[in-house]
């Protein structure tokens, strides 16, 4: 059965003129409520900005500096304030492993490890992100060209290999700070995330 579309609900967001909708579906292959915002018309555009976030609820909705996740965030919604866009909200917190063994694994890297070796250390792969739904969203909507605002290739192998078109690859902020520059570090050492650190943070993570 082919993911559809469940509801489409006018949801205005703060300081955002433009219109935003959240939409449901029915029928994801992993039986979660993921979410889809759509600011403006993105359906009559070729190529709309597509921003595929995975739900960290420390990040997005408190602000944590421990990782990047609510910079980013925001900063697709400034960017599709001005030229409409689709962030696919999927609700897989802490690279899949969930809300509390993200923070047993944030103890871990207290004590030293880094972000993989803490989800390996707790029993789980690396990286358990499922992008299937996004997939599933993009094809429920008719999208299936777009530029895709990411640092992670992942992703859009990803997406390229379900046969969706990237015909532009957009490079996210560089959000670092005293308290995730290991963070950051580990995702371009170990997973190519194209994040262009400053010096002075490649080094925080050595000493
Ligand atoms: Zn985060």
């Amino acid at each position: 059965m082919p993911v559809t579309l469940r509801t489409s609900v006018p949801i205005p967001l703060t300081d955002q003129a433009i219109a935003t909708h959240f939409v449901s579906f029915s029928g994801f292959s992993d039986g979660k409520e993921h979410i889809a915002i759509i600011y403006g018309a993105p359906e009559e555009q070729d190529t709309p900005l597509v921003r595929i976030h995975s739900e960290c609820l420390t990040g997005d909705v408190f602000g944590s500096q421990r990782c990047d996740c609510g910079e980013q965030l925001q900063e697709a919604q400034r960017l599709m304030a001005v030229q409409g866009g689709v962030v696919l909200y999927l609700r897989q917190e802490g690279r899949g492993i969930g809300l509390y063994n993200k923070l047993d694994a944030y103890d871990l890297q207290d004590q030293g490890m880094d972000t993989y070796q803490a989800n390996e250390q707790l029993g789980f792969d690396h990286d358990q992100r499922n992008f299937a739904p996004a997939v599933e969203m993009l094809v429920a909507l008719g999208l299936k060209r777009i530029r895709l605002l990411s640092n992670n290739p992942h992703k859009a192998d990803e997406l390229l290999a379900a046969g969706i078109e990237i015909s532009e690859r957009v490079d996210t902020g560089v959000y670092v700070n005293q308290h995730n520059a290991g963070y950051l570090k580990a995702k371009v050492d170990q997973q190519a995330h194209r994040i262009k650190l400053p010096i002075s943070a490649k080094s925080v993570d050595s000493q």
